[in-house]
């Protein structure tokens, strides 16, 4: 089986890894002539292929096509955008099993979690494209001597920038509102795992979206990615990634000033109090971290424990830890796979080094995975540690999980909210009203009770404080691709005062 989606995902991206990968703009791929810079495959070390960082002439000639594009797919009625993003949703379907496969292979993602991860993709279209013939729908605001309407329309060009964790499925949950909006896009996907990137905006030419209205350049974030973020003809700049880069892009962005919408990073706290189900909360806390290798925006990377507890469930933790299997991500038995680059490898060891010198303990792992040359790391677990810590305050991004203990409610929710992220929170309780409270004081965009992370489409998603700016997802999403306009019509002869009469 392992072989079987490996050999799938080469022979999917054969076209794209047999010369350097360019770009996609104007309906049409285009061979680059920018730099050049490896691919490399995280479960191996090995060169998978090159990517072009686009050239300047290159980026404005992707904006130049989604700007001529823009006239035609903004008038475009809803009814129609909704087929053309059903009909890429129903290839996205076909395409499943490849795309899922390439995400092994470019992210180092598993396969148990990406062959899920491509239908979710689709989802976000067929969702999205639902609600493109009521997009633009306003409200009445009448008074006695005005009616007010207010309409919606897109805003114009929007550039979508992608991280490497989950890149098919993140790049789905950007571009598929922004289209059914009636924007047009150009994308710059992560410069690590660029392939699923590629072969979306391949899907949505052959589902006949028409040229233009969904472009890609490849390249590297300082370079193309800068570029985008300054163009003045993007609009606004729909951006998920690193929360110092998310500052970076509003400082590129102000001379133009761009609308952007953040997605960063987290440092989420899951709270474990003595009276939960705490089978189901020991699964729970450990799916949301080790899963997706620890690569996971809304991952559960602080346990806080009640003190009563704090034993028991450790130990019970540290065996499942210890017992998680780290392998091939092609092998459909692995639980944990390869961290996506060398460089992020060294930045998770180094945070090994770094709990040592803080005084906390090393439970189970803190070591590479000596294995076909690939950048794992044992699943690890940190106890013994306070807040203050690094390992407790700085995302690390990987499969490691520190264990904090806590006394009391007023403690939990200090020791929870005390870090820069607030994107996502979790809380296990059986008691009602402590269920309330805690998830009410959490600084955060989401919390889920008594769950972990399940995502409904309708719902905001979003983080606070530096995890983010703006909420996907429902009509939160059209907020932020589209502008409103209010009309007054006067409905009688109200007073105008005559000056200069
Ligand atoms: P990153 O910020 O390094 O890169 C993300 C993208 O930004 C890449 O395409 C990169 O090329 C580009 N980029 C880098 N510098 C740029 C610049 N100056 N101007 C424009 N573009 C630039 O992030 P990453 O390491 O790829 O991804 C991991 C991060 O993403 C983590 O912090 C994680 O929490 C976050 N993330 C957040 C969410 C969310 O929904 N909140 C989801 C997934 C990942």
């Amino acid at each position: 089986m392992a072989q079987k989606n490996r050999d799938l995902a080469l022979a999917a991206t054969q076209a794209f890894r047999s010369a350097p990968l360019g770009h996609f703009y104007q309906g049409k791929a285009v061979s680059g002539a920018g730099p050049v810079y490896d691919v490399i495959e995280p479960a191996t070390g090995g060169v998978l292929g090159q990517l072009h960082d686009a050239t300047e002439e290159e980026l404005n000639a992707a904006v130049g096509a989604s700007r001529d594009a823009f006239e035609i797919w903004s008038k475009t009625p809803g009814a129609e955008r909704r087929r053309a993003l059903n009909r890429l949703a129903d290839l996205i379907e076909k395409h499943a099993d490849e795309i899922a496969a390439v995400e092994c292979m470019d992210a180092g993602q598993c396969w148990r979690y990406m062959s899920q991860a491509a239908l979710r993709g689709a989802n976000n279209f067929r969702f999205f494209a639902d609600m493109a013939p009521s997009a633009s729908n306003g409200q009445s605001l009448p008074t006695p001597e005005h009616l007010n309407v207010t309409s919606r329309s897109p805003i114009g060009p929007v550039g979508v920038i992608t991280p490497w964790n989950t890149p098919f499925m993140l790049s789905t949950w950007k571009i598929a509102p922004a289209l059914a909006a009636g924007c047009t896009v150009v994308h710059k996907p992560a410069e690590w795992a660029p392939y699923s990137a590629r072969m979306l905006v391949e899907l949505a030419h052959d589902a006949g979206i028409p040229d233009g209205v969904y472009n890609l350049v490849n390249g590297l974030g300082e370079t193309t990615g800068k570029r985008l973020t300054e163009h003045p003809d993007i609009k606004a700049v729909a951006f998920v990634g690193e929360s110092r880069t998310g500052s970076m892009i509003m400082k590129q962005g102000a001379d133009t000033l761009k609308r952007v919408h953040f997605e960063l990073g987290g440092k989420n706290p899951v709270i474990v109090f003595a009276d939960a189900d705490l089978e189901r909360a020991l699964d729970a806390v450990v799916f949301m971290i080790y899963s997706l290798n620890g690569q996971r925006c809304t991952s559960s990377s602080r346990v806080l424990i009640e003190e009563s507890i704090h034993d028991v469930f450790v130990e019970k933790l540290a065996q499942r830890v210890a017992n998680l299997k780290v392998g091939d991500p092609f092998d459909p038995k692995t639980e944990v796979g390869p961290l996506v680059h060398a460089r992020h490898f060294e930045k998770v060891c180094s945070y090994m080094d770094i709990a040592r010198e803080d005084g906390a303990a090393i439970r189970v792992g803190g070591n590479p995975v000596s294995m076909n040359g690939g950048y794992f790391v044992q699943p690890t677990l940190f106890t013994g540690a306070n807040n203050q810590m690094r390992v407790a305050q700085e995302e690390i991004f990987g499969p490691v999980l520190t264990a904090l203990p806590f006394t009391d409610e007023a403690d939990a929710i200090k020791q929870a909210n005390d870090v820069i992220y607030g994107l996502a929170g979790y809380v296990w309780t059986e008691n009602h009203g402590r269920a309330l409270r805690v998830s009410q004081a959490l600084e955060a965009g989401m919390v889920w009770v008594n769950s972990q992370n399940v995502r409904h489409l309708p719902t905001p998603f979003g983080g606070v404080k530096a995890s983010g700016i703006g909420r996907d997802g429902g009509d939160w999403s059209f907020d932020f691709y589209m502008e409103t306009k209010n009309i007054a019509f006067a409905m009688g002869e109200h007073k105008i005062p005559r000056l200069g009469a």
